[in-house]
């Protein structure tokens, strides 16, 4: 079956889903399959649940008549979201980067969606699976989407954005991130730059933060918007605080880093004439969830829940925005960063030299790689070291950031301090 004829039975419903756990009715189900898992097994399974469709790669799983038979499943949703995205007469909007995409996606559709009907990234789908998911979520009654691509190699988001086709693009900061698959900061720069590529190539718009130096030499030849200057940052205490024109907004986001994000918003918002006032509020409104910058008061403790991801740009930039807060008795549980490649080690006592210099009341690292460094601190090589010196000696009366990679989860501190 071609791809107009997949699309006609998709824009029926415009309902496209992958997962038999989360099945809707009606929808078309695309028969992926994964390291451990193959679609195809589930197809049967998806029509029972209510499934008009299922696509499948895979002759042996056919049903007469309820059944699409394609060369690669992948490749077809893939195709069907390019196809989507070229009747859609919107504009999209895609975002890229190393640290702060959701939130700036979050934050940005917030802003946006005062004004206009969006569909944005739903949590963290930004990749070659998500962003046509993300695609195909687009119906017709949307005005704006909002598109977070992900990527940890060369050539992946020029491939996102051959499907999602964006008409505006920002990229939220080059940092040490996935230094492995994109083999040094230079082919981070180099990967996330094929945003701008794409913009330039296609005479879109990208979106400039003027005091990223890398940011405003790649887009040189792009059509750019740059963030507003009558934005002003006022303190990061532990919230971010700002003045827009002659408002004063006062966000639920924690660290300087996120100032830059909430500016994208507001010139996101600005762009496509929101008013003041409902940017203000949408901004004021919009809180963080999963682990990324929170703030929990526990029974004895304030906690900064930062346990969402990490690597050395966003350590660094958690760490110095923890040093200026004004609370005195502070203390840093740091997990391992993954990925690094060949600089894992060196990475980690750079954050290490720096968070020591800091002399925070106490410092614990926790995690193999953290557990090699030279420190004056404590290192425990496991999670259950730590917790058996935490649960020895308790915290009391700190406030606590925690931040490492996810796969550490230091989100389980939450059992043990209180
Ligand atoms: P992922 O790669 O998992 O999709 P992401 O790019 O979507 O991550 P977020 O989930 O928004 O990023 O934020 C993750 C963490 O990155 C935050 O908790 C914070 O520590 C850090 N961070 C957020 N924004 C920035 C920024 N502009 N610059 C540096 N670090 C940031
Ligand atoms: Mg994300």
């Amino acid at each position: 079956m071609n791809i107009e004829d997949i699309y006609k039975r998709y824009t029926e419903h415009y309902l496209v889903d992958t997962d038999t756990r989360k099945i809707r009715s009606n929808t078309l189900f695309f028969a992926l399959k994964g390291e451990n898992f193959n679609g195809n097994e589930f197809a049967e399974k998806a029509l029972e649940l209510g499934a008009k469709y299922a696509i499948i790669d895979e002759a042996d799983f056919e049903i007469e008549g309820k059944t699409i038979l394609v060369d690669n499943v992948l490749e077809t949703l893939q195709n069907l979201a390019k196809h989507h995205r070229n009747q859609l007469n919107i504009p999209i909007i895609g975002l890229t980067g190393s640290n702060g995409k959701t939130t700036t996606k979050e934050l940005i559709n917030c802003v946006l969606s005062e004004k206009y009907k969006t569909t944005a990234t739903v949590g963290n789908l930004n990749n070659h699976i998500g962003v046509p998911l993300t695609l195909l979520s687009i119906t017709t009654s949307t005005e704006i989407g909002i598109v977070e691509m992900g990527a940890n190699h060369q050539k992946e988001i020029a491939f996102l954005c051959s499907i999602a086709q964006p008409d505006f693009g920002y990229i939220t900061n080059f940092g040490k991130a996935h230094l492995e698959g994109f083999e040094g900061i230079e082919g981070v720069i180099k990967g996330k730059s094929e945003l701008y590529k794409y913009l330039i190539k296609n005479n879109k718009t990208a979106f400039v933060n003027p005091k990223d130096t890398i940011q405003v030499e790649k887009t040189e030849n792009c059509k750019s918007v740059l963030f507003s200057d009558k934005i002003k940052f006022l303190e990061a205490n532990p919230f971010v605080k700002l003045t827009y024109n002659s408002n004063i907004i006062s966000s639920n986001l924690i660290g300087k880093y996120n100032y830059t994000n909430i500016v994208a918003a507001i010139t996101f918002g600005n762009y496509f004439n929101v008013p003041d006032e409902k940017i203000t509020k949408a901004i004021e409104n919009y809180s963080p969830t999963n682990n990324r910058s929170q703030i929990i008061k526990t029974n004895n403790n304030k906690i900064i829940l930062d346990a969402y991801n990490a690597n050395p740009s966003s350590m660094k930039a958690a760490l110095d925005n923890f040093s200026v807060l004004k609370d005195t008795r502070k203390t840093v549980i740091l997990g391992d960063m993954f990925e690094l490649g060949e600089d894992s080690s060196k990475e980690h006592q750079i954050i290490v030299d720096l968070c020591d210099s800091y002399s925070f009341k106490n410092t614990f690292y926790v995690g193999e790689l953290f557990y090699k460094t030279k420190t004056k601190n404590k290192t425990f090589k496991t999670f259950e070291d730590l917790k058996q010196h935490v649960i020895k000696k308790p915290l009391e009366d700190q406030s606590i950031l925690i931040k490492g990679s996810r796969g550490m989860q230091l989100e389980r501190v939450l059992d043990f301090i209180n």
